[in-house]
């Protein structure tokens, strides 16, 4: 892989903090041997994904290897925030993620998001096994080449019927979630478990190419965490005490939780992988009565 000096010979990885992008972009760039010299996608709209957004995938799933789950939410804010700062900067119009522009914001920074996303609702076996018989059926193909709605095709029909908002919502429309922590407290009880009260609100909003937005329901379950405090004040070290998906109402919502262990941080899409307007808030210390 070539590199040129500002990336691989000056970047400062000495805090194990940082985001090793050194790694992460040697990943992408090798992603691209299957994602665009194996499958090439026609000069039509939606054309970056199939080579930008699939290289961006493959290159998390191996950071999610490489660092682990709990570091995802690094990598994920590292490119929902840069999604997010660059959309309003758009100049001519925000594209849904299959019908990008060549715009990079859109196919490295939303794609990597809405890919994972994808990967964690549906299933890493489905995605892969989607992946892997779209390269097959498309590897080195001569005209006419293959489009991003020949993809979803694929996905579509691995995934079942139940998917197919989702996958509206990710790659034909431009969705963003508004999921807040607003409230978390928490008393100690006399047989030494704590009452949890988590005061949650959530929200799902279409926007048009100028970010016009429309209200939309909430229709899929959100990871709701609840975590003790690690060995330092780190977050990638906090214990999950509790991580799954909920149904959680749409707008304001509270929840009461029984728990064996001191609650140190609650969060609703805790790890980011939902496109949400605000990182920040989705996760928030719990207040100890
Ligand atoms: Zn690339």
């Amino acid at each position: 892989m070539p590199f040129s000096e500002i990336i691989g010979f000056t970047t400062d990885l000495r805090d194990p903090d940082d985001v090793d992008y050194v790694y992460y972009v040697t990943a992408h760039e090798i992603a691209h041997q299957w994602w665009a010299h194996q499958v090439i996608g026609a000069n039509v709209q939606g054309v970056t994904m199939l080579d930008e957004t699939f290289a961006q995938y493959s290159a998390l799933m191996l950071m999610e290897y490489e660092y682990g789950i709990p570091q995802m939410r690094k990598f994920l804010k590292y490119e929902l925030d840069r999604y997010l700062a660059s959309r309003g900067g758009e100049t001519v119009e925000e594209m849904p993620l299959a019908l990008v522009e060549n715009q990079d914001y859109i196919h490295y920074h939303k794609g990597a998001v809405a890919m994972y996303a994808l990967k964690d609702y549906l299933g890493e076996d489905v995605v892969d096994k989607t992946l892997s018989r779209y390269a097959h059926d498309k590897a080195f193909q001569l005209p006419p080449y293959t489009t991003t709605y020949e993809f979803l095709d694929y996905l579509r029909q691995d995934a079942g019927t139940k998917w197919t908002p989702l996958i509206d919502d990710l790659f034909t429309r431009i969705t963003l979630f508004d999921n807040r922590v607003v409230e978390a407290t928490a008393k100690k009880r006399s047989d030494g478990k704590y009452d949890l009260t988590m005061k949650l609100h959530t929200g799902k909003f279409y926007a048009d190419g100028l970010g016009k937005e429309t209200k939309a329901s909430v229709d899929i379950p959100i990871d709701l965490g609840v975590f003790a405090r690690g060995k330092d004040d780190k977050e990638a070290n906090q214990k999950v005490l509790l991580l799954e998906k909920r149904d959680i109402a749409d707008g304001d919502s509270s929840i009461t939780l029984v728990l064996d262990e001191a609650p140190y941080e609650v969060g609703i899409d805790p790890y980011n992988k939902l496109i949400d307007r605000i990182s920040d808030d989705n996760r928030m210390r719990v207040t100890l009565e």
